[in-house]
């Protein structure tokens, strides 16, 4: 490993190598340390009956600029979702099939569902996404979770779980564990709940028949050498003009480091001097939520011959939220994903944790789901390093204390993750919009 660069960059996810990306694209040389080994942090590629499935991160849609463009430059195509047919969804004991996004339970619920839509968007208009803390009422928004959001404005009992569900997916936590002003901003960022929440024309339109890791593979095979794995990064020395960072691989000085990994985990480095009281506070106001995956491959997509979608919610668990993500093509394999709520769920033997998926499975599409081909789950809460998952759920108070500090630089460190970013933040493309941000922080401040 070199002992002098330019940059380094800490955190091989798609913020880090984005950041080193633009960096090395723009000349400068660049040094990027992860801690796994491998590369592509909570986008991970994994098998299952000999198929791609993507563990972490895995669906990609409209107006997500960057990351598309940047699968366009690497020559990784995407496949629509399939969406036809009936949606399901396992509520109160009972199973009924819906089309859209949400659900129609009944005539008083729908209606409860739009009023609690149409007052949480009027709210969200008055939150400033790059600066929450500047909202007219920040401190009563952000001093209330979601959950208690909901409570205030009388939500009713399957308004706030349906709400709860898109909690555990959006955030791997519970409403109330979500400050109201975080939901606010998180959602604006995306375009609002349709853009966020559907399939057609929505955050899940599309995905990677290969894998979202094929992305990080290929911008680091770009990189070559300038990315060491197995190397986490423990300490960063910085002054005026430069930094020292010492990792488990070796230490390396640098006119500027990068930091690309969650905030929660800037909590594993430790910095001398120590960062200001401000910045020094994010890590433990940006905890990550918890979420789990479960995949189970059939001989073909038998739900789809019965006229469903593959899409289903329930309220049952442990599998809340079910996609078809079979390959392209009719007569192939057939592969649900599901989304499994990691609480009584990650602490199970194997064996268990594939019985309870599969007869979450089998809940909503048949006993036929009760014997697929492979199962595969993996449990992001359980990650030995770099744990949790698929994002931060960011706890009342946070924005307003320590908000303004979680992308400011400190001298000669900056910031990236998508946590940072303005834009579709918490997803894949808000990692790579915020390693461009940090390239281009970091090249004016050293140029
Ligand atoms: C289950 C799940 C489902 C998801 N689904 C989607 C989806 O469908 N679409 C979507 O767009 N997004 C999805 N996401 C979110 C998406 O994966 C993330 O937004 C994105 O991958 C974050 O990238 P990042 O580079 O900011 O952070 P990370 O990917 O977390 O990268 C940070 C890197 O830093 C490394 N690191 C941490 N500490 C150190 C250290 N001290 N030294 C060295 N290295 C360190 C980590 O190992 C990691 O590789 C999902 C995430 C999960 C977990």
């Amino acid at each position: 490993m070199r002992d002098r660069v330019d940059v380094v960059v800490v955190g091989a996810g798609f913020a880090g190598l984005s950041t080193a990306r633009a960096l090395a694209g723009t000349g400068y040389d660049v040094l990027v340390l992860e801690g796994r080994d491998r590369v592509g942090g909570r986008s991970c590629t994994g098998e299952v009956a000999g198929l791609p499935v993507d563990l972490g991160a895995a669906f990609v849609g409209p107006t997500q600029d960057a990351v598309l463009a940047l699968a366009a430059e690497l020559g990784c195509p995407t496949t629509p979702t399939y969406h036809h047919g009936a949606n399901l969804i396992h509520w109160r004991g009972r199973l009924r099939s819906y089309s859209g996004t949400v659900p129609a339970l009944s005539p008083v619920n729908l209606i409860d569902v739009a009023r609690i839509r149409w007052q949480f968007a009027r709210l969200a208009r008055t939150v400033a996404v790059s600066a929450p803390w500047t909202a007219p009422r920040a401190d009563v928004l952000d001093g209330q979770s979601l959950g208690q959001w909901l409570q205030s404005v009388r939500a009713t009992a399957s308004t706030r779980d349906l709400l709860a569900i898109m909690s555990r997916v959006t955030w791997g936590a519970e409403p109330e564990a979500v400050s109201l002003l975080h939901a606010l901003r998180y959602v604006k960022a995306a375009g609002g709940l349709d853009r966020m929440l559907d399939v057609q024309g929505g955050a899940q339109q599309d995905h990677f028949p290969e894998g979202t890791a094929q992305m990080a593979v290929r911008m680091a095979e770009e990189l070559g050498d300038r990315v060491v794995l197995s190397a986490a990064v423990h300490a960063v020395e910085h002054c005026s003009t430069g930094v020292t960072v010492v990792s488990s691989a070796g230490t390396v000085d640098a006119h500027a480091v990068v930091i690309a990994v969650p905030p929660q985990h800037r909590a594993g480095i430790s910095f001398s001097p120590a960062l200001p009281p401000g910045p020094a506070q994010v890590a433990d106001r940006w905890p990550q939520g918890s979420l789990s995956k479960a995949y189970a491959v059939y001989d073909t997509a038998f739900w789809r011959a019965d006229g469903r979608s593959g899409q289903a919610l329930s309220d049952s668990g442990p599998v809340f939220i079910t996609f078809d993500v079979s390959p392209p093509g009719h007569d192939g394999p057939g592969v649900l994903l599901g989304f499994v709520d990691a609480r009584g769920f990650d602490d199970l033997s194997a064996p268990q944790r594939r019985a309870q998926a599969l007869a979450g499975f089998a809940a909503l599409f048949g006993d036929t789901a009760r014997h697929p081909l492979d199962y595969r789950d993996f449990s992001w809460g359980n990650e030995p390093f770099s744990a949790g998952g698929p994002t931060a759920a960011v706890p009342c108070g946070s924005w307003t204390s320590a908000g303004r500090w979680l992308r400011e630089p400190v001298g000669r460190i900056f910031w990236a993750g998508t946590e940072t970013a303005d834009i579709w933040t918490g997803f894949l493309d808000g990692a790579v919009r915020s390693g461009q941000r940090a390239a281009s922080e970091v090249i004016d401040a050293i140029r």
